[in-house]
């Protein structure tokens, strides 16, 4: 239900865009569209479509651009018009994972619940060997290994700390923490980067390619290090580079932490730990751009039909998951929004064009490739035609929790507004508006430039 809920509520603000202020909301339209989000929804179909089937989508591969055709289909068959993947400049080098892997064949056997990092070499047939630890703080420390690691298997760090779960997987924010959020004043308990924090971060990273470089100078197999995570539960992201003409990183996995943690506790009472490994993966070079998914309900207004609403989400996903909370659940909103409002033969009056994102993980790239070229290039001061004409864009990423307002990200004008716009939907928990702001996806593309993009809170669920 809960999902639902989360398509139904985009169509309050996509038609209110185009009736604030001169007109009344039209409530009759809305309760259509609440009915058929919540007794005919296809958010279901279109994740199982989006996670199962048409999953990873790794920005820049094969599955990416395969989903990407389905979706145009699938737009089109909604009765969108002109659903394509737009083109956004050059991407690089796909890659995909073939074949993997992994297992400590001694003192005990233990398959390992690990993944290689997205862009990274693969190995050559199965490779057997004893770990090495390799635990290093300080450059210096690399010097106890020299000439030691040739066709080693690297454990890269320490035993990670492992956070006992005193707390639930997902949880609902209260009356008391939204109530909190509508005051202005950042009490996230979001990181606060001090001068000292980020020369530590830098110092570490500097670190980090100092080993990475040694390691491969020194001929060592592969490298595996812990997850951040628990329960067995992995997160791994890019190990090398997606620029054509890159050099190939080695081999790097990424080893559930509890196992892992037990790998490093016996290495280090002497005992060897065996390793066997068997890795293929493919770089892509069939297609080096990138693509956006777009497509649009036009207006029907003749004054206010060239402005548009935007809706979205990004459509890439890391590749060692299927994305569902990351962020296939916010492109199955965006398309159930779209759907819902062509069953009901909406004609609004403003364009609604709905567009999927690429490359967000690696930082908002198709997003702010799409803003450049429709809206505004940074680099050259220069403002696109279709600058003056968009009136706002919604994004969604935030995983499958229930909707329970929007951050405003410091706009006061619009504050009323949304709040008029949610109204309706109180009694299903989406009632703030918070001047905050919230960071770290598509929508900061738009904001980044002046332009409206607003991101929605949503309960935190197993994020
Ligand atoms: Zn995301």
């Amino acid at each position: 239900m809960k999902k639902k809920l989360l398509a139904g509520l985009f169509f309050i603000f996509c038609f209110s865009l185009s009736v604030f202020a001169q007109e009344k909301i039209d409530y009759q339209m809305m309760q259509r569209i609440r009915q058929e989000g919540m007794q005919n929804s296809k958010i279901a179909e279109l994740m199982s479509y989006l996670c199962d089937v048409y999953a990873p989508r790794l920005a820049g591969s094969p599955q990416y651009r395969d989903a990407g055709k389905w979706v145009v289909n699938k737009l089109k068959e909604y009765g969108l018009e002109n659903p394509k993947m737009e083109p956004w400049g050059t991407w690089g080098r796909g890659w995909e994972l073939k074949k993997f892997y992994a297992a400590m064949t001694a003192p005990q056997y233990m398959p390992l619940i690990a993944y290689p990092k997205a862009w990274t070499g693969g190995l050559n047939g199965t490779i057997k060997g004893n770990a090495v630890l390799m635990d290093i703080k300080k450059e210096e420390d690399l010097a106890a290994f020299k000439g030691k690691i040739k066709g080693a298997i690297i454990l890269s760090k320490g035993e990670q700390e492992v956070a006992l779960g005193m707390e639930a997987d997902g949880r609902r924010e209260s009356d008391d923490d939204l109530k909190k959020m509508t005051l202005a004043a950042d009490g996230s308990g979001r990181r606060n980067f001090t001068p000292e924090l980020i020369a530590q971060m830098r110092a570490q990273r500097e670190l980090q390619i100092k080993v990475t470089k040694f390691l491969k100078d020194e001929g060592a197999f592969v490298i595996l290090e812990p997850s951040r995570g628990t329960d067995g539960t992995i997160f791994v992201q890019s190990g090398g580079e997606y620029k054509k003409g890159s050099i190939e990183a080695m081999p790097q996995i990424v080893v559930a932490a509890e196992q892992y943690n037990r790998l490093v506790r016996i290495a280090q009472k002497n005992i060897p730990v065996s390793l066997e490994l068997e890795l293929q993966s493919r770089f892509d070079d069939s297609d080096s751009l990138g693509y956006n998914i777009v497509a649009e309900i036009p207006g029907t207004d003749k004054k206010l039909k060239d402005e548009i609403v935007m809706l979205g989400g990004h459509f890439d996903t890391w590749h060692a998951g299927t994305g569902a909370t990351d962020n296939s659940s916010g492109t199955a909103i965006a398309m159930e929004a779209v759907r819902i409002l062509k069953t009901l033969g909406v004609k609004p009056r403003r364009t609604i064009r709905i567009a999927l994102w690429d490359a967000e993980e690696e930082g908002l790239i198709g997003s702010r490739e799409y803003v450049r070229n429709h809206f505004f290039d940074r680099d050259k001061k220069e403002t696109k035609p279709e600058y003056d004409k968009l009136a706002a864009y919604f994004n969604y990423d935030n995983g499958s929790g229930k909707i329970r307002g929007i951050y405003t990200q410091g706009n006061f004008e619009v504050m009323p507004i949304f709040e008029q716009w949610l109204k309706p939907f109180n009694d299903l928990g989406a009632s703030t508006v918070t001047l905050r702001n919230t960071g770290g996806t598509d929508h900061q593309s738009f904001d980044g430039v002046g332009l409206p993009g607003f991101q929605f809170i949503q309960d935190p669920l197993e994020y």
